[in-house]
């Protein structure tokens, strides 16, 4: 009798491959666990099996494996489940899946860069004779392959010895190139709850009458926290007399005070403020009664909530529910959002019971958080984070809320999978009989048509927290403004006097001024040229605060020209503006005030993006120059007048969803403004003052949006009525791609007629030196979205058996938008 198993590979392969296993490895490996099996000519790499079986291969001879190298699945039933759904949705390779999904640090393979983790100290005897073997040449070598520690240890099966000290936090594999983002801990105390009530408050004083510093510690915290509620920071608390460390840990040990380790950063609101469980108001009350009575029947909730709402509140009562009966919730959020403001908030609430998956985390800090999941742990019952946190080993997932559900950076473009992690989390709820929150201040279209259809519950939450008026909005035509002479710079006479007025109460401004992307550009007075990157088919911008040009796409940078490269001429101007061009004019107009920018650029480093937030909140900075960054769920209490420098460049954005996300974008920078009783100010500078979309932001009228663009995308087929597929073609050779493209085209519309829109090349054509062209596929409701992809697939494969276009690279995009 022989046995197999089937082994998914980190490697876009079609198929699950097939390797031989002795009896007893039979018996004890079980899908999700990891093995070492080798593959090509000579590599090895970590698969996980999914199947055990006594089938043998057809067309290939079944290779034994290398080795076994969990006790336990690390991989669960479900996950498996819903890899390969991923997959056969996404249309890419259930090892494409893999490979986004855990940690890299589970699949050492031959190529893995094994090194010390920095300052790290090791106890000996905790180590075994390899391991301690592995430890001390690292010692001595900043890094060894795995082929060098096989020569080492002088024994083939190393990989055990290896995640054994990556378990034990000593080595890091694969580290990534980046900075880590290290979260800081802070210690704070508060007094237990169980002397919330006058009796046992007495009772405890009483009782510290024979211990009287203890009891003037007590009252220390009273005098710093008001009567019981608040938690204090450790590092405050011994400033004081007598607060002596000692005293504070006898205090802590006598579980008199709870002691609190909560990620702070600079920025961190104080604990004081947001300490104690708030009361929901009557609003939030209802509509929290509607979100349950809505999953009583529905799995999926669309909350319409707008921008101050409170929606987190909310969804802290939710997840309070969710835990209380022994569930997991995941809380998702894009990026930006996952401000150490939210997760102090939090964890304040929840303690230890919070994990955070951030995207900056090190390799090391991924595998702790998927183990804490994937055991279960106490501390993993809440999970905060983004997109790629829906990949973890949930078992028992009660809740999953996806916080402002319309962002765009839910989904991922590259690698496969190209995944929307919101629309995978409705999937993984159903799989794990969870219930899922969807909320936002501006929805999406697609899940506002489907909680119109009936398909999610829908709840409506339309006063702002504390009944705060939303911003009065107000349109500048700088058409007009420029006809009458009454701009400077970028700025018209309107826009100026609001924030010197703004200035002059000692409040703050923000402005928005889209992307980087319409940074300016050199452009010759004489001849029209401006200089391009040898590499990608864009013009290059120009960035003052080095003196360079630089592209965009592949980072090729020149030093900035003094004369035209093709006619000489010393006429350049710089056209188009950017964040740093609306920050230099500011500069020269406000030269008393502080003027922060916040941008790709300025937020690159370490903790870039909240030194910055942390300035604008201490009030370091007075006007805050920003790109979309500055529209995401960030809480400034002085800001009273946001500007918007020019709507028309988020309008005209070759894009099906150019509007809807316009409206998105200048709502939620609008909700900025005036978060306290005075009411704030939001102007918007356009060339089309009559544009629908203006109007429709200016009169806050998401319903009309809604409606129209939905009259849209039925007119012109697009989602939600038609599904979209995009393919990509990409090689270095420019006539291949074309030809290629031609004929892709030509054979999928034999199938999909009219449904067939391209090839077409993309606005920038040419990237890093490969050329771009793109096919777009619209499915119609109704058409079998299986049996299209399933066509889709073998007409790609006809393609690849082409030698004329071999070098040609196909990326299909399942939901491209
Ligand atoms: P949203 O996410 O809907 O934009 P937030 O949840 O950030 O709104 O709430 C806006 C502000 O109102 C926050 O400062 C929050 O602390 C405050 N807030 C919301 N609900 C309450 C409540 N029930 N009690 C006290 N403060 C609240
Ligand atoms: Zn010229
Ligand atoms: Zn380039």
């Amino acid at each position: 009798m022989s046995f197999f198993i089937n082994v998914i590979l980190p490697l876009p392969l079609e198929k699950h491959f097939t390797y031989s296993v002795s009896l007893d490895e039979a018996q004890f490996l079980k899908p999700g666990m990891r093995v070492a099996v080798p593959f090509g000519k000579s590599k090895i790499y970590t698969g996980i099996v999914s199947e055990v079986h006594q089938i043998p291969p057809s067309v290939y001879e079944a290779k034994p494996i290398e080795q076994i190298l969990d006790k336990a699945p690390v991989v669960t039933e479900t996950q498996l489940k819903f890899w390969s759904w991923i997959a056969s949705y996404y249309m890419c390779a259930e090892g494409e899946v893999l490979r986004a999904a855990i940690p890299s640090a589970f699949l050492l393979e031959s190529e893995t860069i094994v090194q010390l983790l920095n300052g790290v100290q090791v106890n000996d005897e905790e180590l075994t004779d390899d391991e301690f073997l592995l430890y001390e040449a690292l010692q001595a070598q900043s890094s060894l392959k795995i082929n060098e520690i096989i020569q080492l240890l002088d024994k083939k099966t190393v990989l055990p010895v290896i995640n054994s000290l990556v378990e034990k936090n000593i080595v890091v594999v694969n580290q990534e190139i980046f900075e880590q983002y290290k979260p800081k801990i802070e210690r704070y105390v508060r007094l237990h709850e169980r002397f919330s009530e006058e009796g046992p408050m007495h009772e405890l004083l009483d009782q510290l009458n024979r211990a009287p510093k203890q009891r003037e510690v007590i009252f220390t915290l009273f005098g710093m926290a008001g009567k019981g509620k608040a938690s204090v920071k450790i590092s405050e608390l011994t400033k004081k007399r007598g607060a002596s460390p000692g005293v504070i840990k006898s205090l802590i040990d006598k579980n008199i005070l709870e002691e609190l380790k909560i990620e702070t950063s600079r920025f961190n609101p104080d604990l004081e403020e947001i300490s104690g469980r708030v009361h929901l108001n009557e609003h939030q009350q209802q509509a929290l009664q509607e979100i349950e009575t809505s999953f009583e029947t529905q799995d999926v909730c669309l909350l319409h909530g707008i921008t101050s709402s409170g929606k987190t509140e909310i969804y802290v009562e939710l997840i309070e529910k969710a835990i209380s009966q022994g569930k997991q919730v995941l809380y998702l959020l894009p990026e930006i959002a996952l401000t150490a403001q939210l997760i102090a908030r939090l964890q304040n609430y929840f303690g230890e019971q919070v994990l955070i998956y951030h995207s900056k985390y090190s390799v090391n800090e991924r595998v702790e958080v998927y183990q804490n999941v994937l055991r279960n742990k106490e501390n993993a019952r809440i999970v905060i984070g983004v997109r790629s946190s829906i990949f973890l080993p949930f078992h028992d997932l009660g809740l999953i809320i996806v916080d402002e559900e319309h962002e765009s950076t839910f989904k991922q473009y590259d690698p496969a999978p190209r995944y929307h992690a919101r629309d995978v989390a409705v999937v993984l709820g159903k799989m794990q009989e969870a219930k899922v929150l969807l909320g936002s201040a501006t929805p999406s279209l697609e899940s506002y048509f489907n909680a119109d259809h009936s398909k999610y519950g829908l709840v409506n939450l339309d006063r702002r927290y504390g009944d705060v008026l939303l911003p009065e909005i107000e349109i500048v035509d700088i058409k007009e403004k420029h006809r009458k002479k009454r701009m400077t710079g970028h700025f018209s006479d309107r826009l100026l006097e609001e924030i010197k007025e703004t200035l002059s109460n000692n409040e703050q401004v923000i402005l928005f001024q889209n992307r980087r992307g319409f940074s300016p550009i050199l452009e010759c007075n004489t001849c029209g040229h401006s200089p391009q990157c040898p590499n990608c088919d864009v013009s290059l911008t120009f960035h003052s605060h080095n003196n360079q040009l630089r592209c965009h796409y592949c980072g090729y940078h020149m030093a900035m020209q003094q004369k035209c490269m093709a006619c000489d001429s010393v006429e350049l101007s710089t056209k188009g503006f950017g964040t740093e061009k609306v920050e230099t004019e500011l500069k020269a107009l406000f030269p008393e005030h502080h003027i922060g920018r916040m941008d790709l650029d300025t937020t690159r480093g370490k903790h870039g993006y909240e030194k910055i937030i942390s300035a604008f909140e201490n009030e370091e900075i007075d006007i805050l120059v920003g790109t979309q960054m500055v529209t995401k769920g960030l809480d400034f209490r002085n800001v009273r007048l946001v500007g918007i420098m020019n709507a028309d460049n988020l309008l005209n954005f070759p894009d099906f969803r150019a509007h809807e996300r316009s409206f998105q974008l200048m709502l939620q920078v609008a909700g900025r403004a005036g978060r306290t009783e005075k009411r704030g100010l939001v102007l918007i500078q356009t060339y089309n003052p009559h544009h629908q979309i203006v109007q429709q932001v200016s009169t806050n009228s998401y319903h009309e949006m809604y409606r129209e663009q939905l009259e849209e995308r039925r007119n012109y087929k697009y989602p939600p009525f038609y599904r979209l597929i995009r393919i990509t073609l990409k090689g270095r050779d420019y006539s291949r791609v074309n030809e290629g493209a031609d004929w892709l085209a030509i054979s999928l519309k034999n199938t999909f007629r009219e449904n067939i829109l391209g090839p077409e090349f993309p606005p920038v054509a040419r990237i890093r030196n490969e050329y771009y062209k793109n096919i777009l596929i619209k499915i119609p409701q109704g058409q079998s979205l299986s049996k299209t992809k399933d066509l889709i697939g073998r007409i790609l494969q006809s393609f690849k058996a082409i030698g004329a276009y071999r070098g040609v690279k196909t990326v299909i995009n399942v939901d491209p938008y």
